[in-house]
């Protein structure tokens, strides 16, 4: 049977040994000791689904780096790159175009509050460059704090944002960033008990933290709506409130980093929203057009902006809203508001996939804790449910968790791993039964994570 881009298998195998062939001799991946690798091709995708370059179908539990919201080759997001293509290939940034204009129409209309002027970016990093650039130049401020177990990128200031290992080889120690510990119950920093206790500890925490390290020193709070690659911590009740509150109370900016919780993830448009606070700044990226042409941004409130009305802002891209990236930015926020995309990321998370996940939970003693909301979740895999110990280190992969995920591969599931983790982010637009699939084949590949536990 061919593949649904109209390969058959045997053009399939010859392209995919081909794109093999030259991704070793001249590739060079992200993250990565370039000789310990060998990626998989993808030959083909539509909707949940990958095929690999021997023609497997597998389900895509991770949507790339969870960013395919949308889901694979959406026709009318294919449509509206193609007929932009026809159109208007790319123009300068310092013309208007109606593909922007549209799209940031579109973004306004959904962000929380007055966040209605839109800078756009390639990607997240560089929006979170951005966004702390203006930060900085609103207040007057060096500094940027930002909470251990974080991403928020791979370009300089947002590698030094970022609170996991990818900062280390990269940090020289004079970004102006300060770490603090956000709310994570199930490894406290803070001995809480309880949800209220742990968003209650977190925020002396930070008040502390900004006491200390003196309030007129920090332009900016950066913070992960809920912290993505670092595990999918869902803020405790009142915490984003409180961060809210000490931002206003110390003249400080808050930007909530939503590149990778935005745009129907978390089963709203804003991961934000569902705590009912409104930052000063949003970044976005990846779901805002599920990556089909690269694009990202800022979201900006009418008090920041105001700062650059008669300043010049000192930034700028190329590309800043490039016509084919935000047509399908354009088509793919159409699609989600009509197709009701983002109902159906909240309602497969409450209804099939926490059920699910809680129900594995009872049965695979490697499972220390199931969390998230929508389509937005993490197991956290441990050796011993009574110490925590975790099934991989922190920065590291143990045999137990490539077992486990080349089990869940090799029935065809793809997941998305961070050390000791297993995210289960597949697009917002998965229907029941494709969830109920990945979730038995995480089921049979759970045994083997069990063997390794005590
Ligand atoms: N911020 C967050 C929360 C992310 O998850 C990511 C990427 O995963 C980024 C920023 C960086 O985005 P990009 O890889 O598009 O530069």
């Amino acid at each position: 049977m061919s593949l649904p881009n109209g390969l058959t298998p045997d053009a399939a195998r010859e392209q995919a040994a081909r794109a093999y062939e030259l991704d070793r001799k001249h590739v060079f991946h992200s993250w990565a000791a370039q000789s310990t690798l060998k990626p998989m091709v993808i030959s083909a995708a539509q909707g949940s689904y990958v095929w690999d370059g021997d023609g497997n179908r597998l389900l895509d539990f991770s949507s790339q780096m969870v960013n395919t919201n949308i889901g694979h080759q959406h026709p009318k997001v294919v449509a509206a790159i193609q007929e932009q293509a026809a159109k208007l290939c790319t123009i300068a940034p310092g013309y208007a175009n109606d593909a922007r204009s549209e799209a940031a129409r579109l973004i306004a209309e959904r962000t929380p509050g007055e966040l209605n002027r839109i800078f756009f970016t390639n990607a997240g990093a560089d929006a979170v460059e951005h966004a702390v650039r203006m930060a900085r130049l609103h207040t007057g401020r060096p500094k940027v704090l930002a909470r251990y177990r974080s991403y928020h990128g791979g370009t300089e200031t947002a590698v030094n944002l970022t609170g996991d290992p990818r900062r280390w080889p990269n940090d020289h120690g004079n970004s102006g960033v300060v770490h603090f510990f956000g709310p994570f119950r199930y490894r406290s920093q803070f001995y809480a008990s309880t949800e209220a206790e742990e968003s209650q500890r977190a925020l002396e925490h930070l008040e502390q933290t900004i006491a200390l390290e003196g309030p007129g020193t920090i332009a900016a709070i950066i913070l992960e709506s809920v912290p993505g690659t670092a595990g999918i911590m869902v803020p405790p009740p009142g915490y984003l409130a409180g961060v809210r509150e000490l931002c206003d109370r110390h003249g400080i900016v808050f930007i909530a980093d939503e590149v990778m919780a935005g745009f129907g993830r978390t089963g709203k448009w804003f991961a934000i929203d569902n705590f009912d606070v409104v930052p000063d700044l949003i970044t976005f990226a990846k779901g805002v057009n599920s990556g089909y042409v690269p694009l990202g941004g800022v979201a900006i409130a009418p008090h920041i902006a105001a700062t650059f009305d008669n300043r010049v802002y000192p930034g700028g891209l190329t590309y800043s809203g490039h016509p084919l990236a935000t047509a399908a930015a354009v088509a793919t926020i159409n699609a989600m508001q009509e197709e009701g995309i983002v109902e159906n990321a909240a309602d497969i998370g409450a209804r099939v996939i926490g059920p699910g996940l809680r129900e594995l939970a009872e049965r695979h003693p490697s499972i220390g804790e199931v969390r998230g909301l929508g389509v937005f979740w993490a197991i956290e895999l441990v050796r011993d449910r009574e110490t925590r110990e975790p099934l991989a280190p922190y920065g590291g992969t143990s045999p137990a968790m490539t077992e486990t995920v080349a089990a869940a591969k090799a029935a065809g599931l793809l997941l998305f791993v961070n050390f000791n983790r297993l995210h289960v982010v597949p697009p917002c637009t998965i229907s029941e039964s494709e969830t109920k699939e990945g979730l038995a084949i995480l089921d049979q590949a759970l045994t083997l994570a069990d063997a390794h536990t005590v």
